[in-house]
């Protein structure tokens, strides 16, 4: 062990938290869980600026709020349920649906009903009123704080790292920058917010993941329209090839709906507007582009797209959205599972860099950044297909023709643990790109590829 290696976190330890997202909520409970664990007495703070039971915009933290079956039996390992009260729509389905089709997908083991549900992050949607607290992030902070954790309502400022090792971290908060001294900091704060620029600035080597924006708008649910359709309780997963987007999704909250797109790069209206005028959106939220007169709210939250330079130095590590997550999928559940890794690792470790480069940032390098290359990869062959007009199509046909073979069984594997985000990218992509799936789906990829072929030819008589 070199010297670096040698912080202990110590008896009497304060650990300040910027950000009271799911991150930051996760690991206060892992650090206190942990202290208890080893009689240690330590303090926790957390940091959060928003007032999330607040009826306004400000209070929610931007996200389609989809809690995965692994998610909640993750947080139920931890004695953590979440209230009725947060609960808005028990999701029963997925459907799949590109150009021209659309499939519905059941869980890969026969006759399993996995719990799946949404939740708001803030108070629900503009002007919208409920009777009961119905925020997720403001249940997990009241959490925290049940769990011995003492939460701040202001906004960190700058945070000052020591000259020696030994010394402790100075995070200066609120109007009259006030100071608190910690022995460790955890950089809990997203992605969307200029917070990064503080801890980029302390030029420890830090350097926040890349991202792009995309949409979310919340919608009035016409429930009798859904209804009518059976849709109320099911999740649309949109493949359209479409040249800006690379997918969207439609997903009940409650007495709403909430349109999520996220594309090749940022988001903006125009893109917003192709979509909600795109005749297979039309099929399931008719109103198009005047979706966005009537709605409740309209944002453009960032994700991540790539892994962040150097997410750790001495007394300090940044994890959640803006340090390793995973793309695309279950940002909350990546954010558990990295809040652990680090709250492990202070705790029986110690808080130096290398204690954090070993005991967190390479275990999460391994399980988050190498698996989203391979969602990148699959992303770009998915809208190679869905852009093919005949492709994706022609494998649909044959999923629904062949309901009971292995094939179908196959794809419908593969797309269920896509949309749910329930198994890693990698066995998503060996699911759905095995060789021996895409040797049985040749004969419809020659007849897609011929389809193609006649019609570039002019040889395709309509009808
Ligand atoms: C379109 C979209 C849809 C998504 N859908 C889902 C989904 O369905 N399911 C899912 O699991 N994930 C989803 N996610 C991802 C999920 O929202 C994130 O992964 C998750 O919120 C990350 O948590 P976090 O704690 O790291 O960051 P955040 O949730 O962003 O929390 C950071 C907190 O830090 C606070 N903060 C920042 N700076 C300061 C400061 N200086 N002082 C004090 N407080 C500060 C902020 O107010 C904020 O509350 C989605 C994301 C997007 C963009």
């Amino acid at each position: 062990m070199d010297n670096n290696s040698k912080i202990p976190l110590k008896n009497g330890a304060h650990i300040a938290i910027v950000g009271g997202g799911p991150s930051g909520c996760f690991f206060a409970n892992f650090a206190n869980g942990l202290a208890r664990q080893l009689g240690m007495d330590i303090s926790v703070t957390i940091f959060e600026w928003r007032n999330f039971a607040g009826h306004d915009k400000r209070g929610c933290n931007m996200s389609v709020g989809v809690l995965s079956e692994n998610l909640l039996q993750k947080l139920d390992g931890v004695g953590i349920s979440i209230p009725e009260r947060c609960i808005q729509t028990e999701i029963k389905e997925y459907h799949f649906i590109t150009r021209e089709d659309r499939i519905s997908l059941h869980h890969p083991i026969p006759g399993h009903k996995p719990r799946i549900v949404t939740v708001f992050r803030g108070a629900g949607p503009a002007h919208s009123h409920f009777e009961h607290d119905v925020s997720l992030d403001n249940f997990m902070l009241t959490t925290a704080e049940g769990r011995g954790a003492r939460v701040i309502h202001e906004e960190v400022k700058e945070v000052v790292l020591p000259k020696r090792p030994e010394d402790k971290v100075v995070v200066v908060y609120g109007h009259d920058a006030k100071e608190l001294h910690a022995d460790l900091v955890v950089g809990a704060f997203g992605i969307n917010t200029p917070t990064a620029e503080i801890f980029e600035k302390m030029y420890f080597g830090y350097i926040p993941p890349r991202t792009i924006r995309t949409c979310i708008i919340e919608t009035p649910l016409d429930r009798d329209f859904m209804d009518r359709k059976n849709d109320s309780n099911t999740i649309h997963v949109f493949a359209l090839g479409m040249k800006d987007v690379e997918f969207a999704s439609l997903t009940p909250r409650g007495d709403y709906l909430t349109v999520a797109i996220v594309g090749k790069r940022d988001i903006g209206t125009p893109q917003v507007k192709q979509f909600l005028n795109h005749p297979a959106v039309l099929k399931i939220l008719p109103g198009g582009e005047d979706v966005l007169k009537n709605c409740c709210c309209v944002c453009f939250p960032k994700i991540s797209v790539s892994t962040p330079a150097q997410p750790y130095t001495d007394r300090l590590v940044v994890i959640g959205d803006a340090g390793i997550s995973r793309s695309y999928k279950n940002g909350i559940e990546s954010a558990f599972i990295v809040a652990q890794m680090a709250a492990n690792t202070a705790f029986r470790q110690g808080v130096s860099k290398e204690a954090f480069r070993r005991g967190y940032y390479e275990p999460a390098c391994s399980i988050f950044a190498r698996d989203n290359l391979y969602a990148k990869i699959m992303f770009k062959l998915f809208d190679l297909f869905a852009s093919r007009e005949h492709q994706l199509s022609e494998r649909m046909g044959y999923t629904k023709i062949h309901k009971e073979g292995w094939v179908n069984q196959q794809i419908n594997e593969g797309l269920w643990k896509l949309v749910t985000g329930d198994a890693p990218y990698r066995d998503i992509f060996m699911d759905l790109f095995s060789p021996r799936l895409q040797f049985a789906l040749l004969p419809v990829t020659l007849g897609g590829v011929g389809e193609y072929i006649k019609e570039r030819l002019g040889l395709k008589t309509n009808g």
